[in-house]
């Protein structure tokens, strides 16, 4: 039943971003003829751009000699089509409310209203949020493996899983600091940041999932495990950035590998007496629902709140009650060990 529900949930998503490809919005030829006409004189209505003040061979008309480099230049360039685009679809936008038409989206992004120059400010709080929870969760497992609980002779925490959730709250605050980025502001860079610390993060996840779900305690079995998923993981990142972002690819890369660990918790909290086995029981539930939020995609609130923002939102409990989770799984652990041990 669970299967099934999760190949249906499958076969959404993955339709959903073929979808996602062709947006209506720059389709629009009235839109198309606004950024052409933007790009060459520079003014969309009334307003006008510093950035694309260009003379018609493609220099720059203004500036010192250093400051029309190659780069420079390309980023000028870049930053008039920006403007151009942004303030295009908020006259198209406009116009089409006047007609009663709801929003569409622009080279498959919703049309967001910029903030201080930031794209998708909600997104952006959300994830400096889920970054700040990441954080606090991290430290408070650090002072309770090093501070709190016995620590052994060698001063070595019991808890044979330490190194693994550091290395995991690393990852994690990495992935959130690249998502807060890209969301400010979306261009070819921060965006393949952004997609690779992500798809690291989830297949890291992954390998955490069976390494502690098994128990695989013995360091030769753990590299077993790892090693063939870290050479997928990596060679995957390799594709997406050197080679081609092939978002649908990208997609169902990061589903199967997320589906994977959260049918891997549910089964182990299914199975296991693990005293704290309902915080996973939320963290399991809790993400499949806030994965939803992904295929339900409504258009930005005011300009603001969308699907994704919001499912960036949800995350931030459930991160709260995850670190919570790994805790727990510290002293439950320590607390066997010592008993074995007596
Ligand atoms: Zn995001």
């Amino acid at each position: 039943m669970v299967d099934r529900y999760w190949i249906g949930f499958f076969l959404v998503l993955s339709c959903l971003t073929q979808v996602l490809d062709a947006s209506a919005g720059d389709a629009d030829p009235a839109y198309r003829a606004c950024v052409a006409q933007c790009e060459q004189t520079g003014c969309v209505g009334q307003r006008c751009f510093p950035h694309c003040k260009f003379s018609s061979d493609g220099f720059p008309i203004d500036g010192p000699w250093y400051m029309q480099e190659p780069l420079y230049l390309r980023w000028k360039q870049w930053d008039c089509q920006s403007d151009c685009r942004y303030h295009c679809m908020l006259d198209r936008e406009k116009e089409r409310e006047a007609f009663g038409h709801g929003p569409v989206k622009y080279h498959g992004k919703w049309p967001f209203r910029r903030v201080y120059g930031i794209q998708e400010p909600a997104s952006v709080a959300f994830s400096a949020l889920n970054l700040a929870v990441h954080f606090h969760g991290w430290l408070s497992f650090f002072v309770l493996l090093y501070y709190k609980l016995p620590l052994k002779q060698d001063k070595k925490a019991y808890y044979e899983y330490g190194t693994l959730w550091h290395i995991y709250g690393c990852i994690s605050m990495n992935s959130w600091f690249w998502s807060a980025v890209f969301h400010s502001r979306d261009v070819d860079l921060t965006e393949k940041l952004d997609y690779s610390s992500a798809v690291a993060l989830v297949g890291y996840s992954l390998i955490l999932a069976i390494l502690r779900s098994f128990s695989v305690k013995d360091e030769a079995a753990r590299v077993m495990v790892a090693a063939p998923l870290l050479a997928f993981v990596t060679t995957h990142i390799l594709f997406i950035n050197f080679y081609k972002l092939d978002y649908g690819w990208n997609m169902k890369v990061c589903v199967i590998m997320a589906v994977a660990q959260l049918l891997i918790w549910a089964s182990w909290a299914g199975i296991s007496s693990h005293p704290s086995r309902w915080k996973l029981w939320v963290v399991v539930v809790g993400g499949g629902l806030a994965m939803l939020l992904e295929i339900y995609d409504f258009p930005p609130y005011k300009g603001f709140v969308d699907a994704h923002a919001l499912w960036h939102a949800t995350t931030i409990p459930l991160t709260y009650i995850w670190w919570s989770f790994i805790r727990d799984d510290a002293e439950f652990c320590t607390s066997n060990l010592l008993k074995k041990a007596k």
